[in-house]
């Protein structure tokens, strides 16, 4: 894990990669994130969640889905999932993103079965706003004129805490927003997905008030 603290008062987000381990672009783009310099409050970042899934490049680790080790209103249950979950809440975040990708597009006709190209909003209050305007600003800005319209971002269905999932657990147990990014691998290059990704954060971040700063 990776801690940017300014110092300065402010939210503190969260920014989690590689639950699964054959999707490189969400534990790429939270490598790039976790160098980011921001201008307020703490940035935690853990960009390589599942280390031995994403060492072989499988979807799961010996122990299954590390994403299905998170019961909403009980402890993890698996070390990993405890030891990951307990960094996050230690740090009473404000915002948590989950960065991942999937074969196909939510709810399109194309491709295989997926749910990417959507931002999955947990029920707190400003949460679903925060994915379509963050859906509409990425289809806007950078959804270059060569990808078709079934590419465009879409906000995706609210998360509650009905499911053992990172963010599931998110809205359930600190109840605040809490974000699944899916970018699709259909037919994208990794540096696509892994750009959109990072684009994302960048402006779910702003909108919780932590802007990336850049040396001069
Ligand atoms: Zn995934």
């Amino acid at each position: 894990m990776y801690i940017t603290d300014t110092q300065t008062e402010g939210p503190v987000a969260v920014v989690v990669g590689g639950i699964q381990g054959n999707e490189p672009a969400g534990y790429q783009a939270a490598g790039g994130i976790k160098t980011w310099s921001i201008n307020r409050g703490t940035l935690v970042t853990i960009p390589r969640a599942n280390p031995v899934a994403i060492q072989r490049d499988t979807y799961l680790n010996d122990n299954g889905n590390l994403n299905r080790k998170f019961p909403p209103g009980e402890t993890p249950t698996t070390p990993l999932a405890r030891a990951i979950w307990g960094v996050i809440a230690s740090y009473d975040p404000d915002i948590v993103i989950n960065l991942h990708s999937s074969q196909g597009i939510y709810e399109e006709d194309v491709g295989p079965d997926g749910v990417g190209q959507a931002i999955y909003p947990t029920t707190a209050p400003g949460a679903s706003e925060d994915a379509v305007t963050t859906a509409e600003y990425m289809n806007r800005y950078h959804l270059d004129d060569s990808f078709p319209d079934y590419y465009r971002f879409q906000r995706g269905n609210t998360i509650d805490g009905t499911r053992p999932y990172l963010v599931h657990k998110t809205d359930a147990d600190l109840g605040v927003p809490g974000f699944i990014v899916e970018s699709t691998r259909y037919e994208t290059s990794l540096a696509t997905r892994r750009n959109w990704e990072l684009n994302i954060v960048h402006h779910l971040l702003d909108r919780h008030g932590i802007d990336r700063t850049y040396e001069s």
